[in-house]
């Protein structure tokens, strides 16, 4: 039986996307082939990448606006140090709202001088903070859109002149937002998107070329966007797997869609954690995210019924980041309403035992 999966991630995608991806590395588009072991140079693989990287300018609104989207590797961490190298001459600001800002901070680092703008680190990081001051003359912003392990999520991003950098590795594609106010863009596949292996950059061309270092060819955007992002052999199953879960999202009605189906889950979900006095949330209300739900038992003795109750309902993945405790039920965007319905009923299952 399928398992309601609530893993951060790699996590659920969709169905048909594991149907359609296993049925390529058996033999792809009937060419007697394997996905896998054909020449990422050949017209296939090529309408592949194509397809990829239009299908996200298209669902982000960014086509013919000066943006690129490249699928490159090394994961969200490799554009920690990335964004910076290309980016960084002089001084550029960080939201700290959790592990991954820190550890964009950290890279970010080697390069130049990094101001932290903002932290949330006070309370262990279970709220964004707000009304913090942008300096003028920044290289950039940096922020992450969504902290995948507290459980928080930006709602409203700053006005700012300064170009904005945001990690959207934990819910790009999954909620409607005015995708031309950034810069540059980028998102680990695993979540949203596809298996792990890729990572999607979304850069506007023109800030670009700014910085006096030097930068190695692998390190460089314009060096994966004069190649159309196959500078070097991509992780083909990647983003073939990515390339289909986009034209899933599509056909499902693109972000706008899917932002409704998220808006459900996430309203099902913290309406049960705040209605029912066995579980306390974790992250401050305004401030939750729609793709993690962090939270805890109010009570840590009844943990191991409530452990063996969701268990026992097929719930898979729904123990907290080590660094928060608890748990933390992941709703990506393949995750359907149905499986938070089965989660909801273990924990009202929780309140009646009592
Ligand atoms: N940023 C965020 C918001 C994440 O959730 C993660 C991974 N969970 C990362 C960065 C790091 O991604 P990767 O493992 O692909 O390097």
């Amino acid at each position: 039986m399928k398992k309601h999966n609530f893993s951060a991630g790699p996590c659920v995608l969709p169905q048909e996307v594991f149907l359609k991806a296993s049925e390529a590395i058996m033999d792809f588009n009937e060419s007697g082939l394997s996905l896998i072991e054909i020449s990422h140079r050949s017209k296939d693989f090529v309408e592949v990448m194509e397809k990829a990287r239009s299908l996200a300018l298209e669902l982000l609104g960014l086509e013919g606006k000066g943006y690129s989207a490249l699928f490159l590797q090394g994961g969200a961490s490799m554009q920690f140090l990335m964004t910076a190298y290309n980016l960084l001459e002089n001084k550029a600001g960080y939201l700290n709202t959790g592990t991954w800002s820190e550890k964009a901070i950290k890279e970010a680092k080697m390069f130049g001088d990094i101001m932290e703008v903002g932290s949330s680190k006070d309370e262990n990081f279970n709220y964004i903070p707000k009304g913090y001051a942008i300096p003028e003359g920044l290289d950039y912003l940096h922020l992450t859109s969504n902290n995948t392990i507290f459980g928080t999520q930006i709602k409203k991003f700053p006005k700012t002149n300064v170009p904005l950098v945001c990690d959207m590795s934990s819910d790009i594609f999954s909620r409607q937002l005015d995708f031309t106010q950034f810069d540059l863009i980028y998102a680990g596949a695993q979540k949203n998107m596809g298996p792990a292996g890729t990572t999607l950059v979304v850069v506007k061309d023109d800030i670009l070329g700014k910085v006096s270092r030097k930068i190695p060819s692998m390190l460089d955007y314009q060096v994966h966007i004069s190649k159309d992002s196959m500078f070097n052999t991509p992780p083909v199953f990647a983003v073939y797997t990515s390339m289909l879960t986009l034209e899933w999202l599509k056909d499902l009605g693109g972000i706008a869609a899917i932002e409704e189906i998220n808006e459900k889950k996430a309203q099902l979900l913290y309406s049960e954690i705040d209605l029912n006095p066995v579980f306390q949330g974790f992250a401050k209300k305004e401030d939750r995210s729609n793709m993690n739900a962090t939270f805890n038992l109010a009570d840590d003795r009844l943990k191991e019924t409530f452990d063996a109750l969701w268990k026992e309902a097929g719930i898979n993945g729904i123990n907290g980041h080590r660094s928060v405790g608890g748990y933390r039920a992941s709703m990506y965007n393949a995750l359907s309403l149905e499986s938070v319905g089965v989660l909801v009923d273990v924990m009202s299952e929780m309140e009646r035992k009592g």
